[in-house]
């Protein structure tokens, strides 16, 4: 039974593992290596929408697993005052900027949206199969209610393992390098988790997002949009009111390739603004409101495998990857956390079926 495991990475993946592993029975000390602050990648700057069965067969079994100890880590920890946990109805809306309004609509389109701009509308989520959290409340929350946690704010630079010997993790904090000793390390660095483990290829993409302030308080309804502009350009970012602002994100882009840290990654205001132009034309209240954040993360995809890579790293002692979650980190990280604790602290995995994300499939 590991007595020492070390985690790096402060992201939703980090932190749920630290939660389930610090609570597990057999109480190892955890240790958390964040090289900036907790959530200070995507998972700080995700929509934060949660979805039960959205999700291809690989991920089916993760996601609800996830869906559900959301809810229950909610109950548990004042989730619904503490980091906005709510059910909540998802639709997809289309308009025209400028054009006229379809005419059949108007008892299903939520009153904050402008009637007159929206030409369709569809249901894709009800309250039993969709919900939110705000996400970097939720990881700083979780962080608070793990037992024990021993949180290190360092840059981990590199993994002291090889195919028979675990050492630690090395980690540079203000200047000074020292070795953080383990007799398990989680890898869970989001998209920079290639740097630390290149056996594991994960590639990344920047998005950016804005959230504006609210007064009043608006219905939950996640919106996924499609916006025709006067330009011709059709634009569908995605919407997410919470208790006192709206969250939008817009578009993916390649530009400017992955810093070296959470904390350092370019902004580019003029997307951001992008956005609110977008935005503004389905809801007066994201026209008149008040841009609180205009911010961009990187969202991490495996290269292996058909979803995140979760599981023992091959030709490694005793180190676990937990990385890759793409669009759906926010759902499926509680889950994440859970199966990894099982994996180190039972040797099994019961909650889930997750053999098809086990990285040694894909690599010798
Ligand atoms: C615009 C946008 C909207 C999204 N909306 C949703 C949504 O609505 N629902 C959903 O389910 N998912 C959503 N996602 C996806 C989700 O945000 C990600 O899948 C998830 O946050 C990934 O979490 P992570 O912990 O793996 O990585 P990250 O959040 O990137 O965390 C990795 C952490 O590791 C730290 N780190 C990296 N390297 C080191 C090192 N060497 N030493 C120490 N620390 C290190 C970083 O500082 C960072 O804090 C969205 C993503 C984006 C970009």
């Amino acid at each position: 039974m590991p007595q020492r495991i070390v985690i790096v990475g402060g992201g939703i993946v980090g932190v749920s593992a630290a939660y389930f592993l610090s609570h597990h029975p057999s109480s190892p000390s955890v240790t958390l290596i964040e090289a900036s602050s907790i959530a200070s990648g995507a998972s700080g700057k995700a929509g934060g929408l949660l979805a039960l069965d959205w999700h291809g067969t690989e991920t089916a079994s993760l996601a609800r697993l996830s869906y559900n100890l959301h809810a229950s880590l909610a109950e548990l920890h004042n989730g619904r005052e503490r980091w906005g946990y709510r059910e909540l109805n998802t639709l997809e809306i289309s308009c025209e900027e400028g054009a006229k309004p379809g005419n059949d609509q108007a008892s299903t389109i939520p009153d904050w949206l402008r009637k007159d701009a929206i030409q369709s509308v569809r249901s894709l989520g009800s309250t039993s199969t969709t919900a939110q959290v705000h996400p970097r409340l939720f990881c700083e929350a979780i962080v608070q209610e793990s037992k024990d946690l021993h949180v290190i704010i360092g840059h981990a630079t590199k993994i002291l393992a090889d195919a028979e010997h675990i050492q630690g993790v090395q980690v540079e904090t203000e200047g000074d390098t020292s070795i953080i000793g383990a007799d398990v390390v989680v890898v869970a660095a989001g998209p920079w988790t290639t740097r630390l483990l290149p056996s594991i290829p994960i590639s990344s993409q920047r998005a950016h997002s804005i959230t504006i302030g609210t007064n009043t308080s608006v219905s939950p309804h996640a919106l996924f949009t499609s916006i025709k502009m006067k330009t011709g350009s059709v634009v569908t970012p995605e919407i997410y009111p919470r208790k006192q602002e709206i969250y939008a994100c817009g578009d993916i882009d390649n530009l400017v390739p992955l810093p070296k840290l959470a904390k350092d990654v370019s902004v580019d205001e003029v997307r951001c603004k992008d956005i609110v132009k977008n935005v503004s034309v389905v809801s007066e209240l994201l026209e008149m409101g008040e841009v609180t954040a205009m911010q961009a993360c990187y969202l991490p995809y495996s290269e292996i495998g058909p979803g995140p890579s979760i599981g023992w790293v091959p030709g490694l002692q005793n180190v676990v990857v937990a990385a890759g979650h793409s669009c759906w980190g926010i759902c499926n990280g509680p889950g994440t956390g859970k199966v990894v604790s099982e994996l180190i602290c039972d040797a099994r995995i019961t909650s889930a079926d997750i053999q098809s994300l086990d990285p040694a499939k894909y690599i010798k």
